[in-house]
């Protein structure tokens, strides 16, 4: 097949009721708007007939792909994969639970192949899920995530969105990340992101797979995200600095303690051992907070040296 302009990358886990409408619906859009693609599905370890579907489809339609992993990584470890294997010079990615609709497509390619977008999110502005169990708390996290991350969207985790090719190419999402996909697209230079309002529905079928730890999860890997944006590239400029000081602070401490000792002993005041006094404590262990802080920073750099690398996941089959 020649370079498809659009790769749609769908990650799932057990959506076996969704996939061949999925497909159809896909195929018969991007048909009608003349664009050629194709499509990754990555299963996630899915303990249903979802790979045996996705393996009958290939037969007959060969712009299909499947990616099999051997268990379940998650969602981020999905797009991972299927990122490094897209062609296309926009890369949609969608979940496959139908929740996002295929005929959103044309208009997401056309942003970024027209309007020049790296990245265009899609927005879940009439949203159907619990109130209270989603859509107020993913309120108050897309609105914390704006303001720590720089990046000012309403919907961070709509699993609906387009990219342009090279912004896949540059990004790793590991951990949980997929989350963040736009900030960590920022912070590797990216900046024209925008977003668009799309429709959405109730799940027709199965559960959701991430439960309300999701918001906990992704507070934590909003902090990491802060701290890895400002010092994951240059560690030692964050334990080094503050190791420094601390230890600057402890070593000018014991310095005051040992010279005010030498003028007591030298106006004949004997007695008073150093170590009863609180300041001896407290410049000990900042210098020794302050040697470990230092040390950390060091091991940090070394690590970021030898070790780029985040694919930790099994792949059993590629189709
Ligand atoms: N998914 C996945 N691996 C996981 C969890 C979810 O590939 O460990 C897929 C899931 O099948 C779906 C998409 O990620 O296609 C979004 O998941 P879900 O619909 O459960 O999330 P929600 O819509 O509730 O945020
Ligand atoms: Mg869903």
């Amino acid at each position: 097949m020649n370079q498809p302009n659009l790769s749609i990358v769908i990650p799932l886990l057990n959506e076996e009721e969704s996939l061949e409408e999925l497909f159809s619906r896909i195929d018969s859009v991007c048909r009608t708007n003349n664009l050629s693609y194709e499509i990754w599905f990555v299963d996630d370890g899915s303990t249903d007939l979802s790979w045996t579907i996705i393996e009958n489809l290939k037969i007959s339609h060969p712009q299909i792909h499947g990616i099999k992993f051997s268990r379940n990584y998650g969602k981020s470890q999905a797009l991972h994969a299927a990122f490094e294997r897209a062609k296309g010079d926009v890369v949609i990615t969608m979940d496959a639970d139908l929740q996002d609709f295929p005929e959103e497509i044309p208009e997401l390619y056309s942003m970024v192949k027209n309007e020049n977008y790296d990245i265009v999110s899609g927005w879940k502005k009439k949203r159907f899920d619990n109130v209270m169990t989603k859509n107020l708390p993913s309120k108050l996290f897309n609105a914390a995530a704006s303001k720590v991350s720089g990046v000012s969207l309403h919907d961070f985790n709509c699993g609906l969105k387009a990219y342009k090719h090279q912004v896949v190419k540059s990004i790793d999402v590991y951990g949980d990340m997929h989350r963040y996909i736009p900030v960590l697209a920022a912070n590797a230079g990216f900046r024209r992101i925008t977003e668009k309002p799309v429709q959405h529905q109730a799940r027709p079928y199965g559960t959701s797979k991430f439960g309300t730890e999701r918001f906990v999860r992704g507070f934590l890997d909003l902090v990491t995200l802060w701290f890895v944006s400002r010092f994951g590239g240059r560690p030692m400029h964050f334990f080094g600095a503050v190791g420094t000081l601390m230890f600057i602070v402890g070593f000018l401490s014991a310095l005051w303690l040992g010279i005010s000792k030498l003028i007591d002993v030298s106006r004949g005041i004997y007695g008073n051992l150093i170590a009863e006094n609180p300041w001896f404590f407290i410049a000990l262990t900042m210098m020794i907070l302050g040697t470990l802080l230092f040390i950390g920073g060091f091991l940090g750099e070394l690590i970021i040296r030898t070790n780029r690398e985040h694919k930790n996941y099994h792949i059993e089959e590629v189709i």
